[in-house]
Order: structure tokens, then sequence, then C-alpha cells
């Protein structure tokens, strides 16, 4: 528990770092036009305790300013199920 704190901020920096990259680098895989980027965020993510979907999003919408394609992607955030912290019947 207590070497929590620091890696958790070392990570959400190399992650800002990471998303930078990722939308320089993302093409739309329909038609290979730049920015293919998140346009919604959708929350859900089921709560780790009792299954419940929460405010944390769980997928991320991609589109395409071009073509109009989308696509979404499950669990941006690498992980399946969220902190009860954030569970309106967990922790109210
Ligand atoms: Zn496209
Ligand atoms: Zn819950």
């Amino acid at each position: 528990m207590r070497s929590l704190y620091n890696p958790t901020r070392m990570n959400n920096i190399a992650k800002a770092t990471e998303d930078l990259v990722r939308k320089l680098q993302q093409l739309c895989p329909n038609c290979g036009f730049v920015d293919f980027d998140v346009v919604e965020r959708r929350k859900g993510l089921p709560c780790e305790l009792c299954g419940l979907p929460t405010q944390v999003t769980r997928a991320h919408i991609y589109r395409c300013d071009r073509c109009q394609f989308q696509q979404e992607v499950l669990f941006p955030d690498e992980v399946q199920t969220a902190d009860p912290m954030y569970c309106s019947y967990c922790n109210p």
C-alpha cells in the first residue's frame, strides 16, 4: 500500500505522453486519414464489488472526420472493473 502513491503518479505522466504520441500516430483503419481520434467517452465500467455500472469510462469511441468510420475501444484504461469508490451503490 505505501508504495502505491508514487508509481501511480509516474504512470499518469507516462500515460499523458503516450496519449499524445498515440494521437499523432492514429490513422483511420478504414481510409488511412490522420486524426482518427476519440470523439466520445462512454461511461459504465462495472464496479469491482457489485458489478453495477459506474461513472468510470468503459469505452472510447473513435471517429474519422473524413469517412465517418467509427470504432469502439473497450477498456481504454486497461482495467475492466471500476474501483468501488466510484460506485454509487457501494459508495454513495
Ligand atoms: Zn476514415
Ligand atoms: Zn459497487
